[in-house]
């Protein structure tokens, strides 16, 4: 008896831990599927939480973005610099529509999203042509033989003592850059100047000419300072206008106009219509010319405001200086 009671004792118990286990069992697998489906029924994503034992948190390396980003606008210098090593990459020709200022935030959230791309390595400027051997006194190389087409350099057209044109290369004035000249010469009018361009577009005959005249006024060094030999001049590009006042014919062409409150007003705004000072005082060794207070080359809006707040020349910035 005593041991029968033992097994139906045994039994008893046996049997009330097949409940508890079952109901456990039952607990657990609806905790389970509670559990799964907090997580929008996503398997993987639950057991990624159960694995990490965290909720899904941005990575590290992406929330110390932020700081850089601050950095990079908050110091322009910095930013400045870091153009510099990089001269700028397949620029449109300047001929063409200049980029739209959607380009620009385009870039700037690139920059946003991903400022960790690889520090580019010094890229050399995309040269069409280069020249032949080292330049002369008067800064041309002697013999050099006029190209069959013209240069550019990161898409921007160039045309200096070592970039020579085609004698063939004949566009005529640049319409964006008469359009870019009559609006500035109509905000230079509210100001109480009246500007002209009295020279911009030159054909290769006519430069011919010209400097051929010079020479034998002034001789060929003398010249050569401050008149371009044939197929080496701006003008043939279509986008240099020399700039004055009317009524003041005897500052045309003259470092005077410089000093006239017109050419103070020109230099000083010249660029927000995308033309530069093409031959600063002091850049002679660079641009190859003399100070030409009058001469200005249309580039566009955005690269003539950096040139012009860099303080530097077309040459330096194109890094061909
Ligand atoms: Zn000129």
């Amino acid at each position: 008896m005593k041991r029968k009671r033992s097994t139906y004792k045994s039994k008893k118990s046996t049997g009330k831990a097949l409940t508890i286990t079952l109901l456990l069992t039952g607990l657990l697998m609806t905790a389970i599927v509670v559990w799964i489906g907090m997580n929008d029924w996503d398997v993987s994503k639950t057991l990624r939480q159960v694995d990490i034992g965290k909720t899904e948190e941005p990575l590290p390396e992406q929330q110390e973005i932020e700081p850089e980003d601050v950095d990079e606008t908050e110091t322009p210098e910095e930013e400045r610099e870091a153009e510099e090593e990089t001269p700028p990459v397949e620029e449109e020709p300047v001929e063409e529509e200049p980029p739209a200022k959607v380009e620009e935030t385009e870039k700037k959230s690139e920059q946003q999203t991903a400022p960790e791309k690889p520090a580019k390595v010094e890229e050399k400027p995309k040269v069409t042509n280069q020249p032949q051997t080292s330049p002369n006194k008067s800064g041309y190389i002697e013999g050099q033989k006029l190209p069959d087409e013209p240069t550019y350099i990161n898409g921007i057209l160039i045309a200096n003592k070592k970039y020579p044109l085609p004698s063939t290369y004949a566009p005529g004035e640049n319409k964006e850059a008469r359009e870019a000249f009559e609006e500035m010469a109509a905000e230079a009018k509210l100001s109480g100047f009246n500007l002209t361009a009295f020279s911009t577009y030159r054909s290769f005959e006519y430069q011919t000419s010209l400097y051929n005249r010079y020479v034998s006024r002034d001789g060929v060094e003398k010249a050569d300072r401050y008149s371009a030999r044939p197929g080496y001049s701006e003008h043939q590009t279509g986008l240099a206008f020399d700039i004055g006042e009317v009524n003041y014919e005897k500052y045309w062409a003259s470092n005077k106009f410089g000093e006239t409150e017109a050419g103070k007003w020109v230099a000083a705004n010249a660029y927000r219509y995308g033309f530069i000072l093409r031959y600063p005082n002091g850049k002679e060794e660079i641009t190859g010319y003399m100070h030409e207070s009058w001469h200005f080359r249309y580039l566009g809006k955005e690269i003539a405001e950096e040139i012009f707040k860099r303080n530097i020349t077309l040459e330096e910035y194109l890094g061909i200086e």
